[in-house]
């Protein structure tokens, strides 16, 4: 029997499992689910995971959101059909849950003690060290701060985790310097707002701060910054990134309306003008770049002229990648409770449009002469082919491309062979 669970940030108890490597694996008895409750889709993301889990006789244990969203619910706001599988998750005797009481307290031991699962303390193999499962495409996430201040109105996870919890500066630094140890080259920041890092800690939002000493880390790498958070982004902070040399020139701005009155009711405070000075001075002052933005359609109280606006918006802004969320009413999320939902029909005209104006604006993927990353290969007798990823394109985010093997120019590598995560330049028709 083997169990492998990987630990983020050395010895600090505070933070939070990630997974167990490899699950299916045959000598895995037990695994860890780190579980999401966020919306209808990701709690049937867990169901399915959960389902095959169960398929390969694992024993499993339930973490964080998914539990805590149907502790908070009480059955008679369920979903009839969640309902169902929910309590047939609570009846598998195969399946166990973390109390929440325990969540402060995370730690290999305490997990050990915790479920004293027969045979588990004396043969236990485990690791301090973080998994770096994406360490061989050369790049890796790294969560900056957990949880939330704010109240998007649309949003659970205020209501489902606590106050945001930032990592200190100095872990991070020693955490980024062991990823690149390790041989990733392209580390990703994330955070649910990752624009307010550090207010838990130092009573400020601290990412430039933390960026500055990021900067000092000699060594041929570069981040990404994911969830920029629009309302406290200020020209000034958009002048610094132009400055920073390891700062990839991707920019992640979840803007998820442009009306007014829509991001009032979303309970986000930023407006149109705000909004427009920020695309404009990336759009002036970065030469390469990838512009990527959420909006949520069809909010409540998302009138003709709000749509409209919003068409014109798309249409007229160089977006490289825009994710459209259709709104749905999740019963813990406040929004649910807002008047004015916008009725099917509608909705299904509106997508029409939507649609044509998505289509034109499919953007190529974008060549600068830089390098990609190979991602896998298609080993097609004929026509071998590889999928590459360009360096500005976030991994699992945005498009990927396929390449003939005679259309490459030059392999960085170690050695002369192409393997995952090698660095390709290649010839573009
Ligand atoms: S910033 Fe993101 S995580 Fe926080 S409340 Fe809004 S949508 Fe949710």
């Amino acid at each position: 029997m083997l169990w492998n669970i990987f630990y983020l940030s050395g010895n600090n108890p505070n933070y939070e499992i990630n997974y167990s490597i490899d699950p299916y694996d045959q000598d895995v008895k037990y695994v860890f689910l780190n579980t999401c409750g966020f919306i209808s889709s990701a709690r049937y993301e867990m169901f399915e995971t959960i389902e095959l889990l169960l398929s390969k006789h694992k024993i499993i244990y339930l973490l964080w959101c998914g539990l805590y969203y149907f502790e908070n619910l009480d059955t008679s706001q369920m979903d009839e059909k969640e309902k169902k599988i929910w309590k047939n998750i609570l009846d598998n005797k195969n399946i166990h849950f973390l109390s929440r009481s325990d969540w402060n307290n995370i730690s290999i031991e305490n997990l050990i003690d915790w479920y004293d699962a027969e045979g588990l303390k004396e043969s236990v193999l485990y690791s301090w060290v973080r998994a770096y499962t994406n360490a061989k495409y050369k790049f890796e996430y790294l969560k900056i701060a957990e949880w939330c201040n704010n109240k998007c109105t649309f949003c659970i996870i205020p209501k489902i985790r606590w106050k945001q919890k930032s990592l200190p500066i100095k872990e991070i630094v020693q955490e980024v310097q062991n990823m690149l140890n390790a041989g990733i080259e392209e580390i990703i920041l994330i955070a649910q707002d990752t624009n307010r890092y550090g207010v838990d800690l130092y009573g400020k939002a601290m990412l430039f701060e933390l960026l500055e000493q990021l900067e000092k880390i000699e060594w041929d790498w570069m981040y990404r910054i994911l969830y920029l958070y629009p309302d406290i982004l200020t020209l000034r902070q958009l002048e610094k990134l132009k400055k920073f040399k390891k700062f990839i020139p991707y920019f992640d701005i979840p803007l998820q309306h442009i009306g007014e009155n829509i991001l009032k009711n979303m309970w986000r405070f930023y407006d149109q003008k705000h909004i427009k000075n920020l695309l404009n001075f990336i759009e002036k002052n970065f030469e390469t770049k990838f512009v990527r933005t959420n909006i949520i359609v069809w909010f409540p109280g998302e009138t003709e002229e709000n749509f409209q606006e919003l068409c014109e918006f798309l249409e007229k802004t160089t977006f490289d990648n825009v994710a459209i969320f259709e709104y749905h009413d999740e019963v813990l999320a406040d929004s649910s409770k807002l008047e004015n939902k916008v009725d099917e029909s509608t909705i299904r005209k509106r997508f029409q449009k939507l649609k044509k104006i998505l289509k034109a604006k499919n953007v190529s993927i974008k060549n600068d002469n830089n390098f990609w990353y190979v991602m896998w290969f298609k080993w097609r007798e004929k026509d071998p082919t590889i999928i590459v990823r360009p360096w500005l394109h976030a991994p699992e985010i945005d498009s990927y491309d396929e390449i003939k093997l005679g259309d490459i120019l030059e392999i960085h590598w170690d050695d002369d062979w192409i393997d995952i995560g090698s660095k390709i330049l290649y010839r573009r028709e």
